[in-house]
Order: C-alpha cells, then sequence, then structure tokens
C-alpha cells in the first residue's frame, strides 16, 4: 500500500508507470502475508516490483510502449514474469519504456518521456530545473527504482537499455548472457540479442532477483539449461586473485573527464580489494556501434513484421488489405520505429544483404572473437558505463547518431551475449550518477556480482 500510494504521489511528474495494478498487486500482496504466516516464504516473498512493459502480463494490458500494441490485453504471463510470482513478488503496474525497446533516452514512448528524479546541480550549487533523461529503453525500469516506486524492475537489454539506464539513475542493473533467461512472452525487439534482467538498487538486490528470474524454459529454444547459482551467496567471496581487464579501446574520444576519472578510481577500488590488473586489446571495438545498428534493425524488421492492423492492437481501415496495413502500421509505429523498419528492410533487401546484413554478422563473430582471446588472461571487463551522464530531455532527439553513440559502451556485449552488469560508482561535478560496467565470461555471472560490490 506504501508503494501504491507513493506512486500515486510521484507518477504524475515522472510518468515512469504507463499503468498501475493496485488490485493485483494487494491481492499478491495479501497472498503473501498469508504464506509468511503459515511459514513457507518464498525467495521474493511480498517484494514489490514494477514491470517493464514489453513483457507480456496476463489480463493487463500490454503495449511495448507503442501505439500499434494500444489495447493488445495477453492471454499469458512471460516466464520472466510467472517465475517472479511465484517467487513470491508483487507486481504494482506496468513501466514505461522506448517503443519497442528502441531508444536510449525513454522519448520514444508512445506515452512520453519518463522524467528522472535526479537533478544537475547548477554554477551556484542550486539544483537546476531541467528535466533529465532516466536512459532507455528502461527508463520507466531506472526512474522507478531511484525514485523508490518499487523495490526492483525488470528491464530488457538489447544494446545497454539494462545498463545504461542503471548508470544515468545511479542504479544497479544486470543484463545476463544471452539464455539464462528466457525470452518468452516478451515483445521481441531483435531476437538474437535481446535478454532480460533486473534493476535493482543493490548489487546484493540484482543478485537475487536474478535468481529467481533466470530459468531454462522450454518455451524459449535460446534459453539454457543449466543450473543458475545462489548468487548472494556469492556475493562473500570477494574479488582477492581476481583479475581484471581493462580494455584500452574503450578510451574513446568525447568521453566526460568524470568518467575518465571514476574508471581510474574503479581500478584502484578492485586492486585493493585484491584484484590484480591488466591491459588487454579488444581491437574490433570501434566496429561494434555501426554492426549492431545494422544487425539490430534487421532483426527489428523481420519480428515487427506480425503488426499488420490484423492480429494485435491498432488497425486502421482502408480501401484494400494493402491500404490497410500500409494505414495501421503508418499510424501505430513511431518514428524512430519506423526508420529501423526502413534500415533492416533495406541492410536485408536482395542486392544489399551481402554488403551489410551478411558483413555485419561477419564482423559480430569477430567482435566475439577479441573477447574470447581476452579470456585466456583475465576473469572480467572493467569498462565505463556511457561516455557521458544523463542528458537533457529534448537534447538529443533530432540527433539519431548523437542518440546512438550513447550505446558504444554496451552493445559488444549483446553482440558477443556476455553478461555486463552497470553499478553507480560515483558522480559527475554537477552531481549526477555515474556507472562503471563489468563484464563476464558466459554465464559467470556470480563473479560480476563479487566485483560489482567493491564498486558500490
Ligand atoms: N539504445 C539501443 C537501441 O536503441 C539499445 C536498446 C535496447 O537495449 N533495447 O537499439
Amino acid at each position: 500500500q506504501a508503494f501504491i500510494d507513493a506512486i500515486e504521489v510521484a507518477n504524475p511528474q515522472l510518468n515512469a508507470y504507463v499503468r498501475t495494478t493496485p488490485e493485483l498487486a494487494l491481492k499478491q500482496a495479501e497472498e503473501s502475508d498469508r504464506r509468511l504466516k503459515s511459514g513457507d516464504a518464498r525467495p521474493l516473498e511480498g517484494l514489490p516490483l514494477g514491470n517493464k512493459d514489453l513483457f507480456c502480463t496476463k489480463d493487463v494490458e500490454t503495449t511495448a510502449c507503442s501505439k500499434i500494441l494500444e489495447g493488445f490485453t495477453p492471454t499469458y504471463e512471460s516466464t520472466v514474469g510467472s517465475n517472479l510470482w511465484n517467487a513470491g513478488a508483487v507486481m504494482l503496474g506496468k513501466l514505461n519504456c522506448d517503443e519497442f525497446a528502441m531508444g536510449s533516452s525513454n522519448e520514444t514512448s508512445a506515452y512520453g518521456p519518463v522524467v528522472s528524479p535526479w537533478r544537475r546541480a547548477g554554477a551556484d550549487g542550486q539544483l537546476t530545473s531541467e528535466n533529465l533523461v532516466p536512459g532507455g529503453s528502461s527508463g520507466g525500469s531506472s526512474a522507478a527504482v531511484a525514485a523508490d516506486l518499487c523495490l526492483g524492475a525488470t528491464a530488457t537489454d538489447t544494446g545497454g537499455s539494462i545498463r545504461q539506464p542503471a548508470a544515468l539513475t545511479g542504479t544497479v542493473g544486470i543484463k545476463p548472457t544471452y539464455g539464462r533467461c528466457s525470452r518468452w512472452g516478451i515483445v521481441a525487439f531483435a531476437s538474437s540479442l535481446d535478454q532480460a534482467g533486473p534493476l535493482a538498487k543493490t548489487v546484493r538486490d540484482a543478485a537475487i532477483m536474478l535468481r529467481s528470474m533466470a530459468s531454462h524454459d522450454p518455451k524459449d529454444s535460446t534459453s539454457v539449461e543449466t543450473p543458475v547459482p545462489d548468487y548472494e551467496l556469492a556475493l562473500a567471496q570477494g574479488v582477492k586473485g581476481l583479475r581484471v581487464g581493462v580494455p584500452k579501446e574503450y578510451r574513446v574520444e568525447g568521453m566526460s573527464p568524470d568518467i575518465e576519472r571514476l574508471w581510474q578510481e574503479g581500478i584502484e577500488w578492485l586492486k585493493a580489494a585484491g584484484a590484480t590488473i591488466h591491459e588487454v586489446s579488444l581491437p574490433h571495438t570501434k566496429f561494434a556501434l555501426p554492426t549492431y545498428y545494422v544487425v539490430a534493425p534487421a532483426e527489428a524488421s523481420s519480428n515487427l513484421a506480425r503488426y499488420d492492423g490484423v492480429r494485435y492492437g491498432l488497425r486502421v481501415e482502408g480501401k484494400d488489405l494493402i491500404d490497410m496495413y500500409e494505414n495501421s502500421r503508418a499510424a501505430g509505429f513511431g518514428k524512430e520505429v519506423q526508420r529501423r523498419v526502413l534500415i533492416g528492410t533495406y541492410v536485408l533487401s536482395a542486392g544489399y544483404y551481402d554488403a551489410y546484413y551478411l558483413k555485419a554478422q561477419k564482423v559480430r563473430t569477430l567482435i566475439k572473437r577479441d573477447f574470447d582471446d581476452a579470456w585466456q588472461s583475465v576473469d572480467v571487463l572493467l569498462t565505463p558505463t556511457t561516455p557521458t551522464p544523463a542528458f537533457k530531455i529534448g537534447e538529443k532527439l533530432d540527433d539519431p547518431m548523437a542518440m546512438y553513440a550513447q550505446d558504444i559502451f554496451t552493445v559488444t556485449v549483446n553482440m558477443a551475449g556476455l553478461p555486463g552488469i552497470s553499478v553507480p560508482a560515483g558522480i559527475s561535478v554537477d552531481g549526477l550518477p555515474l556507472g562503471l560496467q563489468l563484464i563476464g565470461k558466459p554465464f559467470d555471472e556470480a563473479t560480476l556480482f563479487r566485483a560489482a560490490q567493491v564498486i558500490e
């Protein structure tokens, strides 16, 4: 009830929730109370969570924050969602995000932008009135966690959408290894890159949440049948002797000096805790962003072909079938989604396929091999999560290239299928949160949590 009340007060300003489900929450909470009293408590008993609107929710409208899915009420729950509710967690509502998770600022949502609860300090030390982005695409998740409108939130990450919003709001977000969490029941963006993960206040909270979210699921053939460790237990192990790699290619131009300084501090903290530091090279890093922005739109254009005005949500009639398709897609998809569909269909079309899509897939393999080589000498990698702190709402909206550049440090992880965590590490000179990223070996999320705890 306390969270429901807090959402009512703060959400009109923040726009983090697009839909609340107070009745469902109170019903789940009562069931939790009953189990607690009868002594059979589950791991997440009674913990109030927000659920990104990309996750299908049984009998609760799910739109991926797109007009085209308006009125779509799934008859099923995502596997990750079911796992959480079966573990005793309570759903407070559906969280805002970029339309179909395409974006880095939560400004492409059909429900309007999310406002970060953070404020920049001006030269006089006073807080400014500018509204800042909470990152994206999981901007509702990061803002809600940062503003205490839930204890944790689900999120998804195709090229950084868990880690970048975490970095921009001083929260913890982990994108698990591809295959760790089931993608079943999550609205698809780019299926070979998409992963679900938690956004939470602390590393321990994220560790507890991920353990319940992860599972092998026969309904997602890419989910992997491997035991899910007790990540909370792993935290106690510390980082003595851990080999931490610092990739030299991540020292890019245009990185804010605050982030450069913080990266160095992170190195020192890990060293002081007993880790050893090693410079490593990931030579194909500079190709990651252009490659991602070929592969992700290609897969998106194929995934989004299903929204035709017939099967889901919005339909705008026309003089014939093709006309109806066109009208529905023109009215239902926002500008950024249309841009991705155009790029995607272009790079997949006959004559361009070899030059763009196939080439990108080859480069993707080279990016993955860079990491395979790095794992010969180190256990984790330490990098910044983003090149800059949070920016003003509207600042990058008309410049897609500047927006895409936000993802420079995060997309490589998705291209290689690796786990990556963003952990709040410090603040900028003007008082905004900054994050560091740890990248791990496949299915070694436990080591990421251990190292992240040293930094937080
Ligand atoms: N910002 C990236 C994009 O727009 C990543 C989004 C995501 O991870 N879902 O594609």
